[in-house]
Parts: structure tokens; C-alpha cells; sequence
């Protein structure tokens, strides 16, 4: 099969895409096609998805990380006792792959300590304390002759998955000589709509920006995934990208399609083997929470110092899209929203791919993408496997949970069978449907960090 995009009802007699005007047809004939596999979960975005962005400012201290991931280093750029200005340096980075980090308003720094992380555990950070005047630095600061990739990396842009600054994201995908890029705004996650409203309120800076990086990666074709059933913001998008080098994609949006590698084979036909990357297939996947970034960083010349993240769950009195302060305390966000009686669980993300929130301090960090609170826990019970199917069959990577799951009482591995835990994309389906109630992902994922950290010489051949 060639690496054209297909559709599904007459993709043989169909060329690949290679202009707006094809693409808008091929959207009118119905949603390209999905994998095999996958779900439609309730969606539960009926109240988010209508609600525009608002800027939530939060009282009290912000507690800003001075990196944006354990293994990158950078050294403090303010000390205790100065005042800064929004956007003005906190830190600076010290190798080529790590990336600045900013001020999200103006005040006082009060202490240099170190802050809670959902995805990294602490962090040093900076605690400012906002003194309400939010007095900015002047815009240009020099950079505008600078390169895209130093401009990225001196605006503290940072790339949620792969999960790294992403200048050096983009220096990696033009060292594989990649061909095609993907903007993945798939979001088939229940209760996620940040990307849906960046969607309907920024659409014209997407392209615009999408043409840039494609620009910068040297690609033959850039391509922006999003679900076919946002009509409307489909055929926004379409007569924003006309006559430009942006193909519009609308799939189907069973979940998981969301995940790169999946999205990759439904719109490109492309196979990737276990543990393997899309890179080597010539794409890279972009998520459209770092194109937005990108956008702010690039077009406006604006340090990261906010994300747009979704807040919602039984227990938020006011659920809606908002744009955060990088450093903002969960629980203060979560009062400024409003609790409607106690909150029994907080995930910060999605609900099948989130992590537990962990510690009652953790704060919003660039990559935060959703804080959901739950005033219920259902109850878990797991009694045996009944052996259904369900799981194997929704597997978006066709694998076998449950003999991957027994691998847990194993004290090491065959290389087929590391494969395998390697092809897990941790989508959580597999979880979720189970009537035994097993709980098949967070195992298989626990499982793989087990034997990836005994490295090669656990593995028998
Ligand atoms: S978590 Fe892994 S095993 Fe489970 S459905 Fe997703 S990819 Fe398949
Ligand atoms: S879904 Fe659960 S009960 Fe069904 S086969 Fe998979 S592990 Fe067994």
C-alpha cells in the first residue's frame, strides 16, 4: 500500500491528497478512515465545548518550576527578594536541549523552593508572589532575527508528547529527514476540549503557524487531523487552509485516535512496528496544544508562561476551558472554579490517560492539559478474567492484555514478550472495558517500566 491517504469507501480510486479543494471533497464523502479497534466513549462535552477560553488569574503565590522535566537541567535566573516583570527569565537553560522558563505575571520572588508535578514529581521553581500590576517586558528582546529553533527553545516552548522542548523535538524529526507532518487534534478523550476551543478561536494562527513549521522541517505535506463530526469548525478550517500547503483531515473519533501512532496508521496506512516510532516512518506528529504555543512564541514574539487546559468533573461547579498561569496550585484552581461538595478524585489529564494528581500541592506545569474532579470513586472489584474478548478486540495495537498482564509475576522477560509490552500505547482501553474489572493497562505499564529499568540483561531470547 502506498503512504498516500486513503478513504475508506474508494480509496482505489483515489490519489493522495495533494490540495484544500480535494481534501474539502473527500470531507464531504464522509470521515476518513479509523483502525481497527478503539471505542466511542460518552464524550462528556457538551458544557466545555461551547464555553470560550477565559484567563482564570488565581490569588496567592504561584509556585513556577524552573524546568519542565526532571532530566533537563537549567540554573536560576532570579534570586529571592527581586521583583520581575511577565515574561522575564526565572531560569536559564543550560544545555542545548533544555528551555528557559518564564514569569506568567509581574512581583516578587519570595522564596526558591520546590514544587509538586503530576508527571515529574518535584521540581525546583520559584515562588512569585503577583504584586496585581501584570507589567510586562517590552515585547522584542532581540530574538526576531534569531531562527525558528532558537526562538522556540528562548520562548520556553515545550511539546507534551513526545513529552520534550520542542525545538529539539523539531531538531530531531529534520535529522530523520521526515516527510509528512501530522497536527494531532484528535482529542477523543472524554471531557478534553482544549483542543476544540483552540480550534474555534485561534484557527487562523494554526495554519498560519502549521506553514511555518512545515517550513522549518522541510516536509512535503502537512496535514491537520481533527474529528469529522465539529462540522463546522471542519469547514472553518477548510477555507482557512485554501490555497495554503494545509491539508484538513476530519476522521472518524473512535478513542483511542487520538495517540500518534494510531493516527498515523488510519491516515496514512502506515504499519509501525512494536515500540516503534513514527519517526522512522518519515512523520512527525505534532500535538495542536504545542502548534498553539509555537504560534505565541513565533507570531507574537511571547514567552510560555500560560496553558489552555480544561477543567471539569461532577464536582466542578464551573467547568469550561481556561487559560492557566504556568505554577498555578491544582487546589487553588479547583477553588477558583468552584467544588460542588467533596472531591473523592483528581486526575490531571485525561480520564483513561491521566495521572492521579498525587499530592494536594501539585501545580499546572506547561504541559497540563485538563484538572477533572470527581465527587465519586466507583469502587473497584476485580474478579477473574471471563475471558470475553472485549479487551483484545478494542486493542487499538491488536495485543493480548491479559497473557501481557500475567507477565506481572514474572521476574524477567522473553524479547517477544518485551515487544509486546513495548507495543502498549497505555491508551487504558483495555481497562476500561473490562466487566472483570481488571486493571489491564496500569499493569501492563507498571510491568514494562519493570523490566525497561532491569534493561537488557533481564531478557531472555
Ligand atoms: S492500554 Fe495497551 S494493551 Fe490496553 S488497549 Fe491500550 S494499547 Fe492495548
Ligand atoms: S476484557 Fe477483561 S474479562 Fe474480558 S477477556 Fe479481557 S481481561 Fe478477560
Amino acid at each position: 500500500m502506498g503512504r498516500g491517504i486513503q478513504t475508506q469507501p474508494c480509496s482505489q480510486f483515489l490519489v493522495p491528497l495533494q490540495f484544500p479543494l480535494m481534501s474539502s471533497l473527500f470531507n464531504l464523502l464522509g470521515p476518513r478512515k479509523a483502525f481497527d479497534g478503539g471505542l466511542f466513549l460518552p464524550d462528556h462535552k457538551s458544557v466545555t465545548s461551547r464555553r470560550a477560553v477565559e484567563l482564570l488569574r488565581v490569588d496567592g503565590p504561584l509556585h513556577v518550576p524552573l524546568t519542565v522535566r526532571q532530566d533537563l537541567k537549567t540554573e536560576p535566573n532570579v534570586r529571592v527578594g527581586d521583583r520581575v516583570l511577565k515574561g522575564e527569565r526565572l531560569s536559564n537553560s543550560t544545555s542545548h536541549e533544555s528551555i528557559a522558563t518564564h514569569a506568567p505575571t509581574s512581583g516578587k520572588i519570595v522564596e526558591l523552593s520546590r514544587a509538586w508535578t503530576t508527571q515529574d514529581g518535584y521540581l525546583p521553581c520559584a515562588v512569585l508572589e503577583p504584586d496585581g500590576r501584570e507589567e510586562a517586558l517590552p515585547q522584542h528582546q532581540g530574538w526576531e532575527d534569531e531562527s525558528l529553533i532558537v526562538q522556540l527553545a528562548e520562548h520556553g516552548v515545550m511539546c507534551s508528547e513526545p513529552r520534550a522542548p520542542l525545538h529539539s523535538v523539531i531538531k530531531e524529526a529534520v535529522a530523520a529527514g521526515v516527510t509528512d507532518l501530522i497536527v494531532n487534534a484528535m482529542e477523543t478523550e472524554p471531557y478534553l476540549t482544549a483542543d476544540l476551543r483552540m480550534l474555534v478561536e485561534e484557527h487562523g494562527r494554526i495554519i498560519d503557524v502549521t506553514c511555518e513549521l512545515a517550513d522549518a522541517l522541510g516536509v512535503s505535506r502537512a496535514i491537520l487531523a481533527l474529528p469529522f463530526r465539529h462540522r463546522r469548525v471542519v469547514k472553518r478550517m477548510e477555507a482557512e487552509a485554501h490555497g495554503r500547503y494545509v491539508e484538513i483531515a476530519a476522521m472518524a473519533n473512535p478513542y483511542p485516535q487520538c495517540q500518534p501512532l494510531v493516527l498515523v496508521k488510519a491516515l496514512l496506512d502506515c504499519e509501525i512496528a512494536p515500540g516503534g516510532r513514527v519517526l522512522d516512518k518519515g512523520v512527525i506528529v505534532l500535538p495542536l496544544a504545542a502548534v498553539v504555543q509555537a504560534a505565541e512564541a513565533l507570531l507574537d514574539d511571547r514567552p510560555i508562561t500560560h496553558t489552555v487546559m480544561t477543567v471539569a468533573g461532577d464536582a466542578v461547579e464551573r467547568a469550561g476551558t481556561y487559560r492557566v498561569a504556568i505554577g498555578t496550585p491544582m487546589r487553588h484552581l479547583a477553588e477558583r472554579v468552584g467544588l460542588v461538595g467533596r472531591v473523592a478524585k483528581a486526575v490531571c489529564g485525561g480520564p483513561l490517560t491521566g495521572l492521579a494528581m498525587g499530592h494536594e500541592e501539585a501545580v499546572v506545569t506547561a504541559t497540563t492539559k485538563a484538572l477533572l474532579l470527581f465527587s465519586e470513586t466507583e469502587p473497584s472489584i476485580p474478579v477473574p478474567c471471563i475471558h470475553c474478548g472485549w479487551c483484545v478486540e478494542d486493542c487499538p495495537v491488536g495485543i493480548d492484555p491479559p497473557s501481557l498482564m500475567q507477565l506481572e509475576s514474572k521476574p524477567n522477560c522473553t524479547n517477544l514478550e518485551m515487544s509486546h509490552l513495548k507495543a502498549c500505547l497505555d491508551c487504558g482501553l483495555c481497562s476500561y472495558v473490562c466487566p472483570a474489572q481488571l486493571p489491564l493497562g496500569e499493569t501492563i505499564h507498571r510491568t514494562r517500566t519493570r523490566f525497561e529499568q532491569q534493561r537488557e540483561p533481564a531478557c531472555l531470547t
